[in-house]
């Protein structure tokens, strides 16, 4: 049995990937050994990226007011949540967004816009702001912001986008379970005209929303065939008055085999445990760190996350360094809090809390 652990490693490290049958067992197993497997998928880690991890920080610049369906999305037009709403910001309020960035020593500034997709007049005036900002600040940019063609991409590519992120989320099959305003092959032709403009692509997955194993394996093969070096894993978030709500699929155990095997199938890719980590990873977030090399942090589109300094703290207990910071909040890393280790007031949480026995 501890053959098959060091073969998956062997084979990432060698660009290889698991076979259908292996994929299911690394997902639904019963007896995978979760530490051996956590172990496997961090040998690939390991040689291309270290221990180190990167963190990734979201800025939304156009919240809600979309017209699609997507059943996990409290942006959607069938959602009840209640969420802050607002059109495009404006361009004073993006750049001075890239300037925090910037002086935080961020390596790239992510926003994300709302809706199916931008018209070319829109995508003309986010290309503007794109070369705004690599011109006064010289970082790297990253865009979401729904369906595009050739002509979209081509514009963001000649003003120096340097990423454009649009994800698959789920696989063909199951994809009209989701949303039914647009397809899986909307998202795919998607990213292939991103490709063809010459832009590097981020596109990730939600687990936890109906899926057969199989739909994961199949959907990490997708993003292996689309070379993409950027993927992000979401587990899904049950928003109150969202049409998707949890399928009761995932325990912080399967999160990370989902992790494992997404990494055993992209070995180079930069992996992020993102949306709905705290929430599903709970007490065994830090193992995610062996499969992932990267985390969101401080909240996704409409919900909150973990603060900056509790997910550098984790990061840094279980062994990791953070590697980079890309965002706005880059300049909130904090150095070492040593108030961390004190309770309220002066006593040391070191001090045990016993009564004296002839108390
Ligand atoms: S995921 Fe994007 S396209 Fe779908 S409802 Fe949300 S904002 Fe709209």
């Amino acid at each position: 049995m501890a053959d098959i652990y060091h073969q998956l490693a062997d084979r990432a490290l060698a660009d290889g990937l698991p076979d259908a049958g292996e994929a299911a067992w690394i997902l639904d197993g019963e007896d995978v050994e979760l530490l051996s497997l956590l172990q496997a998928a961090f040998v690939p880690r390991r040689k291309h990226f270290g221990r180190g991890v990167g963190i990734q920080v979201l800025n939304n610049i156009q919240n809600g007011l979309c017209p699609e369906d997507c059943g996990y999305c409290a942006q959607s037009k069938v959602s009840e949540a209640e969420i802050r709403q607002y059109p495009l910001r404006s361009d004073e309020e993006i750049l001075r967004g890239a300037e925090a960035a910037a002086r935080g020593g961020a390596v790239r500034y992510c926003m994300a816009m709302s809706g199916r997709g931008p018209t070319l007049a829109r995508t003309r005036r986010v290309a503007e702001l794109v070369r705004e900002i690599k011109s006064r600040y010289g970082i790297q940019v990253c865009l979401s912001a729904g369906i595009m063609q050739d002509e979209h991409t081509k514009i963001l590519a000649d003003a120096g986008l340097d990423r454009l992120n649009h994800n698959l989320n789920t696989s063909e099959n199951n994809y009209g379970q989701i949303c039914s305003t647009h397809s899986y092959a909307d998202r795919v032709q998607t990213l292939e005209a991103a490709k063809r403009s010459g832009l590097e692509i981020c596109s990730g997955i939600i687990v936890g929303m109906g899926e057969q194993s199989s739909d994961i394996f199949e959907l990490a093969c997708k993003l292996r065939d689309l070379e993409a070096p950027s993927i992000p894993i979401n587990f899904l978030i049950p928003i109150e008055g969202n049409p998707l709500q949890s399928d009761r699929s995932l325990s912080p155990e399967r999160c990370l085999r989902v992790l494992c095997l997404m990494r055993l199938v992209n070995p180079r890719a930069e992996i992020r445990a993102a949306g709905g980590r705290e929430g599903n990873l709970r007490g065994l977030q830090s193992l995610a760190l062996y499969p992932a090399n990267s985390l969101f942090v401080g909240g996704y589109l409409t919900t909150r996350g973990d603060p900056m300094q509790d997910t550098i703290a984790m990061i840094e207990d279980a062994g990791f360094e953070v590697a980079e910071i890309e965002g706005a909040a880059a300049g909130n890393r904090p150095e070492h809090d040593p108030s961390r280790f004190r309770l309220t007031g002066e006593e040391s949480i070191l001090r045990p809390d016993v009564q004296p026995r002839d108390a």
